[in-house]
């Protein structure tokens, strides 16, 4: 039943939203999150009080018959000062799903629907609360998976991408508005002084494109990561290569969304670096069917890895298996031979190429040579900066920047022609304002949005 209020509401803003807020499963305490128009009145029917706005209020949270669910702290912000920018409630019970869902069933009786996936964090950049490209580092925040990656998402939800992405669209504003006025004056005699001042202008604009796309390029390699596959005979040392890799870091490591953790995979960190490490040692012939569906997924892994780390026993070589898994990497990875146990050949440390291929000398044992094997890989992931300066883009991000770099130079190469010069320049504004959601469509909205989850 639709409470008198909520019509009102829903005419007045969206419909109000609820969600459990909190992840599933037993917690101290789990959170109801409710946004509308409102709500101080909803809260008013749910503990029989009007709540005061930013002040935590211990009630019972009250079922439609004037039982209590549930004892526990009610939060409200009052619009606009909220996250979502609308009336904002959180109610904090007790941890528990039953708890939880009764909570949000009296929620949704008291007039609220189910929210969608993001669709608070739609509501807070639909009402100027975030941009676009920071509602997008909200979701990356929640799903880092190092140190690194969480600090870098941080930076671009507090601004300092969308700073550097408006930065630069002012940059173009300016440098539109005097091609514009030169467009308008183009009977006069063309003034060299302010040839050279736009010579100049977009020659600095495009360097600070340069810039911004080699911060993200980063950010880009700590969201994904690097696929790392590891391949060698057992006890050639692989399990004491992750230990050593991983180091003290390892249990922070969390493997990211949608991929499940097997038996051969695994994700430790190099300097703030995800590394998907998959361990080929179960590549095997089995007649088991089960072991076989691994075995297939390990090798889907494999066939997009970045790198193939091959283990070698320093005292013996490359083996027939290892061959073998090499034989049917697909091109364009890149191969490493690691000869571990090389503490037992009193050459560890060493690195050589040969035809080519980098091969490693160390010892997982020891560690010496490990900081060879780090610094190859990183090299090999393109790992620049150390990340204090990444910016956690994604790839809509990168494509933007780029579309605005080409119509950069596409505007120098139009000097002679000023009016193809503005519209260059128009295109590389608007290619900014997508990643920030200035220009931005209904569907690219819905596909950022979907991607969250439930109660954000
Ligand atoms: P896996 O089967 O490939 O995972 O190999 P393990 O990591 O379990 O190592 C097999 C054996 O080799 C263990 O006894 C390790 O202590 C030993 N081992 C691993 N790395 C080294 C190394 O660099 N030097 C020496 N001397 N022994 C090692």
């Amino acid at each position: 039943m639709l409470a008198p209020w909520g019509e009102a509401a829903a005419q007045a803003a969206g419909p109000t939203i609820a969600a459990i807020a909190t992840p599933s499963g037993r917690g101290g305490i789990g959170v109801v999150r409710v946004s509308g128009a409102g709500l101080a009145a909803f809260a008013e029917q749910l503990v029989g009080r009007r709540p005061k706005p930013r002040q935590a209020t211990l009630a019972a949270f009250l079922d439609g018959t004037g039982r209590p669910i549930d004892e526990g702290i009610l939060l409200y912000f009052q619009a606009p000062h909220s996250f979502t920018g609308e009336d904002v409630l959180e109610l904090q019970g007790h941890g528990g799903p039953v708890v939880m869902r009764m909570l949000l069933a009296r929620c949704l009786e008291l007039g609220a629907r189910l929210a969608e996936p993001g669709e608070f964090t739609r509501r807070a950049y639909l009402n100027d609360k975030l941009d676009l490209a920071q509602a997008e580092a909200v979701a990356d925040l929640i799903e880092a998976a190092t140190v690194q990656a969480a600090r870098s998402a941080l930076r671009s939800l507090s601004g300092e991408f969308s700073a550097a992405v408006d930065g630069i669209a002012g940059a173009l504003v300016d440098l539109r508005m005097l091609v514009e006025a030169t467009l308008d004056f183009s009977d006069e005699e063309l003034d060299p002084l302010r040839d050279t001042a736009l010579v100049d202008r977009l020659a600095r604009t495009a360097a600070a494109l340069d810039q911004l796309l080699a911060r993200s390029r980063q950010g880009i390699l700590l969201r994904a990561g690097l696929h790392v596959v590891l391949a060698g005979p057992p006890n050639v040392g692989k399990s004491s290569l992750l230990n050593r890799l991983a180091g003290e870091e390892r249990a922070i490591v969390t493997d990211i969304a949608g991929t499940t953790r097997d038996a051969v995979r695994e994700t430790i960190q190099v300097e703030g670096i995800p590394l998907h490490v998959v361990d080929t040692a179960g590549l095997r012939e089995t007649s088991d069917a089960v072991e076989r569906m691994g075995i297939e997924r390990a090798w889907r892994e494999i066939e997009r890895a970045d790198v193939l780390v091959q283990m070698v026993d320093a005292a013996t070589g490359i083996g027939a298996a290892d061959a073998a898994i090499a034989a049917r990497l697909p091109g364009g990875i890149e191969r490493l031979v690691v000869h571990n146990k090389s503490d037992l050949v009193a050459r560890a440390g060493q690195r050589r190429v040969e035809e080519g291929t980098v091969h490693l000398f160390l010892s997982a044992k020891t560690g010496a040579g490990i900081d060879l094997l780090q610094a190859e890989l990183l090299r090999v992931a393109g790992w620049q900066d150390h990340g204090e300066n990444a910016i956690l883009a994604r790839e809509r991000h990168l494509e933007a920047l780029g579309e605005a770099r080409r119509h950069v130079d596409g505007a120098a190469g139009e000097l002679a022609r000023l009016e193809l010069c503005a519209e260059e320049l128009r295109l590389a504004h608007q290619a900014l304002g997508r990643i920030t959601g200035e220009f931005t469509s209904d569907d690219l909205l819905g596909e950022i949005f979907s991607r969250f989850c439930i109660g954000k």
